[in-house]
């Protein structure tokens, strides 16, 4: 198996996820012990819009499990077409300045958006919701749920999933995107910055299959060179569809679980890669490292 580090069995790989530096539940020392108990080998912290989990786990000696390889990473938040699109970057430099600088518009864009969600809820019927939510969020970057977690609480709805389908849902009135960076404009920053740019999570956008060839070549002629084939809960024919996709485009194949929690439906951590077609090109921190140089 080419792929494989040492040739001697599975490799198992997991370059989407979040802790509670976004809106994941647990602590990056957490998560990465985790993620080891899972066989994983090549790792990414991936939270929505900050590196500040991957720059903890960098400065804490002894938060990588002896036989992983961290990479650094993080999912922006980009606009195409007016699609809300996100974007993976993994191996960048996360002091390089216009990397420092796309991620200071993105936390205002994330401040920015809070309160607008706000405004929009309130409107509904819903006062005191920007204290909710940023109580709920304490230090995390702001999103969407912590905005239902705190409809939640206050019984607004049952559970964080209504709150989605009612109220924070795409096209739902909480679902404000008009603050994001453009996807060529985010892509930027990563290649910027010495890392790939990874097209996260192609069929959560629902997009007609050539509005999404459309999105990959807007976002191959920005800089991005790979795209999740997988990315959590999907069906193998979801996988070999989406490699069949990569492969077409030109397109290195990254995988992740977009873990957040232990949810009882929710992914698991990690991927054996010895389950993808052959004729992919697979995204490793090898290749990553190569690419970089
Ligand atoms: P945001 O980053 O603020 O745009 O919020 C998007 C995040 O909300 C996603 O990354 C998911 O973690 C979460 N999310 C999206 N849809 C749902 C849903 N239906 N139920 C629960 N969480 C969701
Ligand atoms: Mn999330
Ligand atoms: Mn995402
Ligand atoms: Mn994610």
């Amino acid at each position: 198996m080419w792929w494989s580090l040492d040739n001697a069995g599975p490799m198992i790989i997991d370059f989407h996820t979040h802790s509670h530096a976004s809106d994941g539940a647990l602590a990056p020392r957490e998560l990465l012990q985790e993620a080891a108990a899972a066989g994983v080998q090549q790792f990414a912290l991936t939270d929505h819009d900050t590196v500040a989990g991957y720059r903890a786990l960098v400065e804490d000696d002894g938060a990588v499990p002896a036989g992983m390889q961290l990479l650094a990473g993080t999912e922006l938040s980009t606009l195409w077409s007016g699609v809300g699109i996100h974007v993976v970057g993994l191996g960048m430099d996360i002091d390089h300045p216009v990397l420092r600088a796309g991620l200071d518009v993105l936390d205002a864009a994330r401040r920015e958006r809070a309160g607008l969600i706000a405004a929009r809820l309130e409107r509904l019927g819903m006062p005191g919701a920007l204290a909710g939510a940023q109580a709920a969020a304490g230090v995390s970057q702001i999103g969407r749920p912590h905005f239902a977690a705190w409809m939640v609480a206050q019984g607004h709805v049952k559970d964080a999933n209504q709150a989605f389908d009612k109220y924070l849902g795409a096209g739902k009135t909480g679902d404000v995107k008009t603050c994001w960076p453009s996807l060529a404009e985010a892509t930027g920053w990563i290649v910027a910055a010495g890392g790939t740019a990874v097209l996260a999570h192609p069929l959560k956008y629902r997009m007609t299959r050539a509005k999404l060839k459309r999105c990959l070549k807007d976002f191959a002629s920005a800089g991005g060179s790979a795209m999740e084939v997988y990315s959590g809960r999907q069906t193998e024919e979801q996988t070999r569809d989406l490699c069949k996709l990569a492969v077409a485009q030109g397109l290195l194949a990254s995988v992740g679980s977009d873990f957040h929690a232990h949810w009882d439906y929710g992914p698991r951590l990690g991927f054996d890669v010895s389950r993808l077609p052959a004729d992919v090109v697979l995204l490793t921190a090898e290749r990553l490292g190569r690419q970089a140089a």
